[in-house]
């Protein structure tokens, strides 16, 4: 059984190698992006880890599709504000990282069975940059999104991680951008709100499924039921998980990062599959 360590252990152990991580991170609110939190702490200790990648592959919960994978081709992806009713401090932010053309064709042509085709008009959402900017702050590395099809179903996301997982023995770094537990409409916005029971529940059946690399379960609508409907209303934060779980295998451990609950419904804990 991998072991699952803490952050401590993972910044001893990610020397340089051959084989990239993979990385899951709960984006969380965007005022993240410009606050000091203890999540935007934790993303910039965790950058501080991380080997540089030759590229970064992001599968976002905030570019859905429906019937077709697209692969963001241009040259500079622009930075996307995707929300609305926010200070003007987070509208000035830009993430001036280079896209990765020939890369991103690459990957079109993998996820050639995954009805997959280029796009040159999405960017990098929010859920790509608020993170981003934590783990690589000079934006000097290369960077594309990958969509999320909506139309298929949970383990279609397990499909397509196995099928990029390939791309980590080449130096790209696969950034998972969503949330674990993600019901907008049960937050409490109060500060140090309680969590629900449900987002603990689901949470915890997460981590111990995920820890026991029972990725089937986790895609199992049916089995999941009422439990996955109520932590999760729509699944599109819950998609990019379900990618990284797919590209590890057997040789990663699993470490985990940030494991709270923020707001009474939003969990975001994060997490790293590293080889070594
Ligand atoms: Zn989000």
């Amino acid at each position: 059984m991998p072991m699952t360590r803490t952050l401590d252990d993972l910044k001893a152990s990610l020397s340089p190698s051959d084989r990239m991580p993979l990385v899951f991170l709960g984006h969380g609110s965007p005022m993240n992006a410009i606050e000091d939190t203890t999540f935007s702490r934790a993303w910039t200790a965790l950058g501080k880890t991380l080997p540089r990648p030759r590229a970064i592959l992001v599968v976002s919960a905030h570019w859905m599709t429906r019937g077709t994978t697209l692969v963001d081709v241009s040259e500079m992806p622009k930075t996307i504000h995707d929300f609305y009713g926010f200070p003007d401090a987070l509208y000035a932010q830009q993430y001036p990282a280079s896209g990765d053309p020939d890369l991103a064709r690459e990957v079109v042509t993998l996820l050639a069975s995954h009805h997959a085709e280029e796009d040159d008009s999405w960017g990098l959402d929010h859920g790509a940059w608020t993170v981003l900017k934590f783990l690589y702050p000079g934006a000097d590395v290369p960077v594309f999104q990958v969509s999320i099809d909506m139309g298929r179903g949970l383990d279609y996301q397990l499909e397509i991680g196995k099928t990029l997982s390939e791309l980590r023995d080449r130096g790209v770094l696969i950034l998972g951008s969503g949330n674990v537990v993600h019901n907008l409409g049960a937050v409490k916005w109060a500060a140090n709100s309680t969590p629900h029971d449900f987002a603990l529940e689901f949470d915890t059946l997460f981590a111990d499924r995920l820890t026991d690399r029972n990725f089937a379960a986790l895609a199992d609508r049916q089995g999941l039921g009422q439990l996955l409907r109520i932590a999760h209303p729509t699944v599109d934060h819950y998609m990019p998980a379900l990618t990284i779980a797919g590209a590890s295998d057997a040789r990663d451990n699993l470490t985990f990062m940030t494991d709270t609950i923020d707001l009474g419904s939003i969990s975001m804990r994060s997490f790293v599959f590293h080889a070594d």
